[in-house]
């Protein structure tokens, strides 16, 4: 049974980020536009492209804005993409890479994530890097060396200087309401981070991403190693991702 209290992850500040999908509107920001947490976590809302400037005007300070996703390339004929220095311009701050859902329905390979990584980097924004394996690899026990083929394929060494973030999200557990067990959580986020420290020499937040919610954030937010969380469905709720960021 986990002892929250004792827990050395209870006190450390936690990143939240709200990956809202191709879902909100400018009145679901105006619904947020009165949350105030009652902690110091840092809390960074991705809505849709459309809403970035919106949500800039109307969000509290305090929230920081990300995107969804970048184009590779600064700039030219590449219809329909969107370049990090574009997002720089709209106050952007930080930019989720490489989630599983571009990974799986738009062909994301390592390569084209660790190019979009640079090109985050390059506009001094932060990249939110998503990793994490399907339920068959998870069966087949190999999870580790599915992240750890990811981390090298896509986290490049220029990252540590814009205060690179990773986000563990077990495929199976996005979006399906499972989420591994705490013994797993921690023992994945510590091989991650120990990972990342032999890498880049300095320490870089992890987040747990995938069905995390109102009820169980608690819980997994206060395993070691876990720096925050990555929420999905949770945060279009004004209510439970209030809680969420209060946790
Ligand atoms: C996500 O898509 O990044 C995610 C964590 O989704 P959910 O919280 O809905 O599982």
């Amino acid at each position: 049974m986990l002892n929250e209290l004792n827990s050395p992850a209870r006190n450390k500040h936690k990143i939240i980020v709200a990956n809202w999908k191709m879902n909100g509107s400018e009145k679901l920001l105006k619904d947020f536009s009165t949350f105030v947490p009652t902690n110091s976590n840092d809390i960074i809302i991705c809505p849709p492209f459309t809403l970035l400037e919106a949500a800039k005007a109307i969000l509290p300070n305090f929230v920081k804005i990300g995107a969804q996703n970048c184009s590779e390339e600064d700039e030219g004929a590449f219809t329909g993409e969107i370049s990090a220095s574009m997002l720089q311009e709209r106050g952007v701050s930080h930019v989720i890479i490489g989630h599983s859902e571009r990974r799986t329905l738009f062909n994301e390979t390592d390569a084209a994530i660790f190019k979009k990584v640079g090109s985050v980097v390059k506009n001094k924004l932060t990249p939110i890097i998503c990793i994490g394996e399907t339920l068959l690899e998870k069966k087949a026990k190999k999870t580790l060396q599915v992240l750890e083929k990811q981390i090298e394929g896509s986290v490049t060494k220029a990252s540590v200087h814009t205060q690179l973030i990773v986000a563990y999200e077990p495929i199976w557990a996005i979006g399906t309401g499972l989420i591994p067990n705490e013994s797993e959580i921690r023992d994945t986020h510590s091989h991650i981070k120990e990972k990342l420290k032999k890498y880049f020499n300095t320490d870089i937040p992890v987040l747990y991403g995938g069905s995390a919610n109102a009820e169980n954030c608690t819980k997994i937010i206060s395993i070691e190693n876990v720096d925050g969380l990555l929420v999905g469905g949770a945060s279009l709720k004004k209510h439970d991702f209030v809680t969420i960021c209060n946790c």
